[in-house]
């Protein structure tokens, strides 16, 4: 396959700049181009766009949404370390790479993106899971992401797409299942990586629903944590830590109260969100 750009290889910008992983940071470096490249295009047609990618480190996945085509890349790296290897990028790419040292959990990526914009990381597994509850529960909704493509582990990458009855179901799925159509794209394996993590990695990718079900959002997280908090207990015995009454409650939801957990849908979990029942 053609190089993507002619850019250094990684390998050289990473021992020029000293950029030896860290694991405290999440450090797992992918150094192929064409993955990068292929992780990049997953996201869809790039011509034009405007990505929001966290974590760029050397640059590898930033490189190829540029040589993809994006108009703009907003990249957030913690690691002030990678600066002076991305300001290459930047000097290669004029006017199209815009980095921002900072924690990705602090900065107002909404104000960053300036308007609607992807997401494409390579996510430090670290801090991967609030950063999607994050992206999840931006207010207002429709929210300023058009879409979201992730690496993840695959564990909590099977989590994100799980349905009711599937064993990885829980909080993760129903907020995910709420907001987005999500779905596994392909995975990794640690081989792919540097250092080499010891698990396997997935791409996943979101699309938010532009109408999702009615319920609060903080309702809604409190009434699915209660219920998996105890995930083996009928639900009239598990939720009545938010609801003065759960069978009325799961009455006006129009589900048994027998039922646990793991089989109600996320119809069900916005429904019982929505209730009147008194809260405790
Ligand atoms: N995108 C690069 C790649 O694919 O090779 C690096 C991915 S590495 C898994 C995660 C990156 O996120 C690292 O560069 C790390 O320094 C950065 N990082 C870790 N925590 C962060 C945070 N809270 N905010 C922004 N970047 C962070």
């Amino acid at each position: 396959m053609a190089q993507i750009d002619d850019l250094p290889p990684l390998r050289d910008v990473i021992s020029r700049f000293g950029l030896d992983a860290r694991k405290s940071l999440g450090q797992n470096f992918l150094l192929d181009l064409n993955l990068t490249a292929r992780i990049a295009r997953a996201s869809g047609d790039l011509e034009g766009a405007t990505v929001v990618e966290v974590g760029p480190g050397p640059g590898g996945l930033t490189r190829a949404l540029l040589a993809g085509g994006a108009r703009r890349v907003v990249a957030i790296e913690r690691d002030e370390r990678c600066l002076a290897a991305l300001a290459e990028i930047a000097a290669h790419y004029p006017g199209r790479l815009e980095v921002v040292s900072g924690d990705a959990l602090a900065v107002d990526m909404a104000a960053l993106a300036g308007g609607p914009a992807r997401i494409v990381a390579n996510l430090p597994y670290n801090v991967a899971t609030p950063l999607l509850v994050g992206w999840l529960r931006t207010e207002p909704w429709p929210p300023w992401w058009t879409s979201a493509t992730l690496m993840f582990q695959r564990e909590v990458a099977e989590r994100i797409v799980a349905a009711a009855g599937d064993d990885a179901y829980g909080r993760l799925g129903v907020l995910a299942g709420w907001r987005s159509e999500a779905r596994i794209l392909f995975e990794v394996g640690p081989k792919a990586f540097v250092p080499p993590p010891k698990v396997t990695s997935a791409i996943v990718h979101l699309v938010p629903r532009p109408a999702p079900l009615a319920a609060d959002p903080d309702r809604l997280e409190k009434v699915v944590a209660a219920a998996f908090n105890q995930r083996r207990k009928m639900l009239r015995s598990s939720l009545k830590s938010v609801f003065a009454d759960p069978e009325a409650a799961l009455a006006a939801a129009g589900i048994e109260p027998t039922r646990r957990a793991e089989e109600i849908d996320v119809a069900g979990f916005a429904a019982l969100a929505r209730t009147g029942s008194p809260e405790t």
